[in-house]
């Protein structure tokens, strides 16, 4: 399916210059929200997945039905402060401003098996940060699965080598 009609490209925001996807439009038809999730359960489902890890806070909202499709569990990596069990953290920059996220110490067993999921690879930072931070808990990381990837931002060189599945490309 072209997903692109769905995405609204909003310029100035959250900066002057910033082309900003606002997945809201996608997301507010039932259809076309399955149909994205059910796209990329099919790009993910012959990787050995255990858990999937998705950034706060649009990562969740690809995150956990793609976690409940594939049958397999669903982290929340937050802000720094917002998780009220003990963390392990790490610090990151965006396209836009810095940041630190964190995730659940117990969230993550050694050796398993973890596909990142977020609304957008742009920079990479954010999912260099929640790479480094499954790393730290001892799981692997096998693939990162995005709605859209900003393809002229070669957010994909900083991740390593792992699978990568966008369904929209600018
Ligand atoms: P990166 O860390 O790859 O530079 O930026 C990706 C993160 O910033 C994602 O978590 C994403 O939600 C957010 N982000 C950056 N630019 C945009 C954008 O244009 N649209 C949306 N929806 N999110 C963006």
């Amino acid at each position: 399916m072209d997903f692109k009609p769905y995405i609204r490209v909003i310029p100035d925001f959250p900066q002057p210059g910033i082309r900003f996807k606002d997945i809201t439009t996608l997301l507010k038809n039932p259809t076309v929200y399955q149909a994205a999730i059910d796209e990329l359960k099919a790009l993910v489902k012959h990787l050995e997945i255990d858990l999937i890890a998705g950034p706060e806070a649009r990562g969740f909202v690809v995150g956990a039905p793609l976690a409940l499709a594939l049958g397999v569990g669903f982290v929340p990596i937050r802000k720094s402060g917002k998780l009220p069990g003990e963390t392990v953290e790490a610090a990151y920059d965006l396209e836009y401003g810095k940041d630190r996220l964190a995730v659940h110490k117990d969230a993550i067993s050694p050796g398993q098996k973890v596909l990142i999921a977020d609304d957008l690879l742009a920079t990479g930072g954010t999912i260099a940060t929640t790479i480094n931070l499954i790393n730290q808990l001892g799981g692997e990381v096998i693939g990162a699965a995005f709605l859209i990837e900003l393809g002229y931002l070669d957010g994909r060189e900083k991740l390593g080598d792992i699978e990568i599945a966008s369904l929209v490309t600018y």
